[in-house]
């Protein structure tokens, strides 16, 4: 089972193998390897405004090369990198690769705008808010070109360390995000505590937002939420030119999905980039 072929080609890690304490360690022990060896990369996938279909900025989502020339997913090593307390070290290698490439952006005169996703593990941990700090210092990268995507369920698992971590990240210049909006036990309430500046909402619910009534309610209800509160409201999974549409019809500020670009690296890109520039004028 170790070896089933996965969706991105061989799959390492089974979820069986989770489960025992000697497979965990030796997940623990090549994530570990893998995070000292440079095997882990970042894609980044557009984002455009949904009134102007411009870019506005990208995600940066992580992927681990394996020497061997695996490519493997986030959904298969995130959860492991969680659970171990290793998510740590990884969340601070992510944020540093991305500091370095906005800061490189910046410097060939492109204003970085660069969502990063913070996992609940970080979110808890004490030293989250001061790596930061220490990243932006070591690499000259500026907060205001990040937003910060926390999940609505790592949020509403303590409000109050939320709240606070939250405050201390829009006070230094971070934007925040809540990621996968819609899929938590969301207390409504809550959201006014929270300095926020973006409502990501799920890509279940885009995935059949022009053929279900239901999730569409949803879709709406989260863009008057979002405008009510003052925030930017994202749709990411948008695959077709008709979701696109209707998205836009309904008010969400900013559109990302397959249909305006994959996950690609830095170079990549930076091309897609110049290619929209030139077919918009
Ligand atoms: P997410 O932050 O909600 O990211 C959105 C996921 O949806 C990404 O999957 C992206 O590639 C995928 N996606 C984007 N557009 C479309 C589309 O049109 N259709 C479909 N079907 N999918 C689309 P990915 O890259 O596999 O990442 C999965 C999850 O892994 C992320 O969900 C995030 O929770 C986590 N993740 C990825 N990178 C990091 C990271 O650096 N740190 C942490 N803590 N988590 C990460
Ligand atoms: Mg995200
Ligand atoms: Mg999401
Ligand atoms: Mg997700």
């Amino acid at each position: 089972a170790a070896k089933s072929a996965g969706k991105n080609g061989v799959r390492v890690f089974s979820p069986e193998m989770e489960d025992g304490v000697n497979t965990r360690h030796q997940v623990q022990t090549r994530l570990r390897q893998a995070l000292r060896g440079g095997e882990i990369t970042l894609c980044f996938q557009p984002k455009v405004c949904a009134a102007t279909r411009k870019p506005i900025g990208c995600e940066a989502l992580a992927r681990w090369r394996t020497p061997e020339g695996k490519l493997i997913p986030p959904s298969e090593f995130v959860p492991i990198a969680e659970q171990t307390g290793l998510i740590v070290p990884f969340g601070e290698l992510v944020f540093r690769t991305a500091a370095e490439q906005a800061r490189d952006w910046a410097a060939c005169g492109r204003e970085p705008s660069v969502a990063v996703n913070v996992s609940p593990h970080q979110l808890r941990h004490p030293g989250f808010v001061s790596s930061l700090q220490d990243v932006l210092a070591e690499t000259s990268a500026r907060a205001e070109w990040f937003e910060l995507e926390i999940t609505e369920c790592a949020m509403m698992e303590d409000v109050d360390h939320a709240v606070e971590v939250i405050d201390s990240l829009a006070a230094l210049g971070f934007n925040v995000a809540v990621d996968d909006f819609g899929t938590g036990y969301s207390s409504l309430s809550y959201l006014k505590h929270f300095r926020l500046h973006t409502l990501k909402i799920d890509l279940t619910f885009i995935r059949d937002v022009t053929t279900d009534w239901q999730s569409q309610a949803v879709v709406r209800s989260v863009v008057s939420l979002g405008a009510g509160l003052g925030l930017n409201v994202v749709a990411e999974g948008v695959e077709t030119a008709e979701q696109a549409e209707l998205l836009s019809e309904i008010g969400c500020t900013t559109l990302q999905g397959y249909y305006f670009g994959k996950p690609m690296t830095a170079d990549d890109y930076v091309d897609w980039l110049d290619a929209q520039a030139r077919t918009s004028v």
